[in-house]
């Protein structure tokens, strides 16, 4: 790494915006190809080798203000979904912006903590906490749990009595309404879905709640799927939400304090429209205005999914069975999206070659579902030419696996330019560091 290049440790110390772009503007072409903000990709190629990750910082950032202006007219903050993307350097970089954070797992609260955020700007999400989890979340002193069954309850009581604390609660209903997200894989807020209590147990479970002795009810959750364009679901179930507040505060003595309206908020793969954050501002407003209460969001793909993409080199072309293949160094192993959700995600040429063609751009793994790109008109790209998938910044890399053995790729940070490694690629080594050469045999 050269001279005033960022490391993940500094980063945090020498913040601060040096560019004011949008994520559409981050990605741009010169005489070099495309570039991230003021970074060459193909420098970055050169650097960090392929397949590797590339996230705009500038894109970030103006994600994060896009839509915190748009909420804050009412007292809301944003808890970033780490599960989106919980590099270290983006969660670094978000602390910076004010945020806090919305965690799925102990492993997402400790790099929480690593990043700088304390407990207090942490809410834990999560259908299937353990009790391990639990106890950590408590000492780290966490803003509130959002539990998703009585059962929960009842094991967080057990834990916070175990540690003579009080847990904050707020619990996570499943409001029950009809979400048109591109793929079933990411609704979760309609009935007979796992997550979150059913709406008609939500009052009983809250009678509960606050009848433990070592909770204590300060809120209610919604989260309602993922890629939502439409406002109609956060509207209804936040109705839903206020109703249920009402009764709850009717018939027991909890007070509540947080609404918590989940994330899900759409970004742009292909030629969607985008989703109209200064309205979806008003539209929140105008149902929790008056409210009094605090109100939380929980963003994930919206901050980060364009700010990043997948840079990939071509390794070979062939034809088969009168059909064309692009077959890169990037598979489903970097990114799951496509061969899982059926995700469209635009690839380009970061030289063009001025020629298109018609193929299946595939990767190395031994799957047919390995693909980022069926039957697609893209760049006619040769043996050792760079493409970039799109839209990779939210739920890539952390869905990347070992399968076949494939070292995952590191992630570099742009910033202005600048960039850093912020992952390394993983070695050979790190591959099998866990696995016991001579098994300990035990009966
Ligand atoms: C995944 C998740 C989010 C973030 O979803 P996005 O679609 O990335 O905004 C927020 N809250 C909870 C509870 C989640 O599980």
């Amino acid at each position: 790494m050269g001279k005033g290049v960022l490391t993940a440790r500094n980063f945090a110390a020498d913040g601060g915006a040096r560019t004011n772009a949008t994520s559409a503007e981050v990605f741009t072409r010169d005489t070099e190809g495309l570039r991230c903000e003021g970074v060459a990709l193909s420098t970055i190629a050169d650097d960090a080798g392929t397949p590797c990750f590339v996230y705009s910082s500038a894109a970030i950032r103006s994600q994060y203000e896009r839509l915190y202006s748009a909420v804050k007219q009412v007292d809301a903050r944003l808890h970033y979904s780490v599960k989106a993307n919980s590099s270290i350097a983006v969660l670094s970089l978000l602390r910076e912006l004010g945020a806090g954070l919305d965690i799925v797992s102990g492993g997402e609260l400790y790099r929480a903590l690593q990043a700088g955020y304390n407990g207090r700007d942490i809410v834990f999400s999560g259908v299937g906490k353990t009790e391990r989890e639990i106890e950590e979340a408590l000492r780290a002193q966490v803003l509130m749990f959002n539990v998703e069954s009585e059962q929960e309850l009842h094991v967080i009581q057990d834990v916070a009595t175990r540690l003579d604390l009080i847990a904050p609660v707020a619990l996570r209903v499943n409001p029950e309404v009809l979400v048109d997200t591109p793929h079933p894989y990411t609704r979760t807020g309609e009935k007979g879905m796992k997550f979150g209590i059913p709406f008609d147990e939500a009052l009983a479970v809250a009678k509960v709640a606050s009848s433990l002795a070592n909770l204590q009810l300060l809120g209610l959750d919604m989260h309602v799927g993922s890629q939502i364009s439409q406002f109609a679901p956060y509207e209804v179930g936040l109705q839903r939400l206020l109703h249920l507040r009402r009764e709850i505060e009717r018939e027991t003595e909890a007070r509540l304090e947080y609404l918590d309206i989940g994330g899900g908020l759409a970004v742009t793969y292909d030629v969607e429209r985008s989703v109209d954050v200064e309205r979806f501002g008003e539209v929140i407003a105008a149902l929790v205005g008056g409210s009094g209460l605090k109100i939380i969001l929980e963003p994930g793909r919206f901050l980060v999914g364009n700010a990043g993409v997948l840079l990939t080199r071509v390794l070979y072309r062939k034809r088969s069975g009168g059909k064309e293949f692009i077959i890169t160094d990037a598979g489903m192993t970097d990114l799951l999206r496509p061969s899982h959700y059926n995700a469209f995600h635009r690839i380009e040429a970061v030289n063009p070659t001025g020629k298109t063609t018609i193929a299946d751009v595939v990767g190395p793994i031994c799957e047919s579902g390995d693909f980022l790109a069926l039957d697609r008109q893209v760049d006619d790209a040769q043996p050792g030419d760079l493409l970039v998938v799109r839209s990779a910044g939210a739920y890539g890399f952390v869905m990347s696996s070992n399968y076949n053995s494939r070292p995952r790729a590191p992630e570099v940070l742009v910033d202005g330019d600048r960039y850093a490694v912020v992952t390394r690629r993983e070695s050979y080594e790190d591959l099998i560091r866990n696995e016991i050469h001579r098994p300990d045999w035990r009966s």
